[in-house]
């Protein structure tokens, strides 16, 4: 059930059916010269609908910006600060929740440290908040890198690499303009960066050349299997009163 594609009726008798909803967090965000600015959102959503044809599931329409640190200087990143970020996940669970929706998946296709804790401190703070509410919050990378060990074959492969061009190469063929170089870069550790483009010149982390539509059809499923058991277990969490 896509929120964005319903009326009002239909939203009321979808609460008949289910009380979870998975809201989808992107990005607009450089990744590499070949894909495009919005290759988390457009994965993130992917799976989220992919998932509400197998169970009843309210999906959220997604969120298409986040926090991109290192990312920021490369052309095309349009970012948030954490602090709207978190504003803007408490606000839109807060309205939900008002909505009686009461178990929620934060899905993010961007899986930016920052940005991801971000969302993990956004999340803890709703626990605290709303006695009855369940609430995960993981990236979509992590299901993908996990459920994909035996379809990937670059180490290491995190951001417009082998995994995420052949995800963009099975969804949104016509999105993808070639290929990109292998690249690995190395900031310094420890040391904040100001000019972090020189750093990582391509914009890609990993090996996009390993890429496939084939194999970017296997690892959506898996992870879209993933994403089920998930929601299936957090569904039959108890609300346990704290104490
Ligand atoms: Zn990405």
């Amino acid at each position: 059930m896509l929120l964005e594609e319903m009326t009002m009726p239909q939203f009321s008798a979808g609460l008949e059916r289910t009380r979870t909803v998975l809201i989808p967090f992107g990005a607009t965000e450089e990744h590499g010269p070949h894909l495009p600015l919005s290759t988390d959102t457009l994965q993130a959503f992917e799976v989220g609908r992919r998932l509400a044809e197998r169970r009843p599931l309210f999906v959220a329409p997604a969120v298409p910006y986040g926090v991109c640190r290192s990312t920021a200087d490369h052309p095309g990143t349009v970012g948030l600060g954490t602090g709207t970020l978190r504003a803007l996940a408490l606000d839109l669970v807060a309205s939900l929740y008002r909505q009686g929706l009461r178990t929620f998946i934060l899905l993010t296709g961007h899986a930016g440290q920052t940005h991801t804790q971000t969302l993990v401190d956004a999340g803890e703070e709703l626990l605290t908040r709303f006695a009855d509410l369940r609430i995960a919050v993981l990236t979509e990378y992590m299901l993908a890198a996990e459920a994909g060990r035996d379809i990937i074959e670059t180490p290491d492969d995190a951001h417009a690499g082998e995994i995420e061009t052949s995800r963009i190469l099975h969804s949104r063929p016509e999105l993808v303009r070639g290929s990109a170089e292998r690249e690995y870069p190395s900031f310094p550790t420890g040391i904040l960066v100001r000019n972090k483009r020189r750093f990582w010149p391509g914009g890609v982390w990993g090996d996009p050349t390993k890429a496939s539509a084939e194999k970017g059809a296997r690892l959506e499923t898996a992870v879209v299997d993933a994403l089920e058991r998930l929601v299936e277990e957090l569904e039959g969490q108890n609300v346990e009163p704290r104490t």
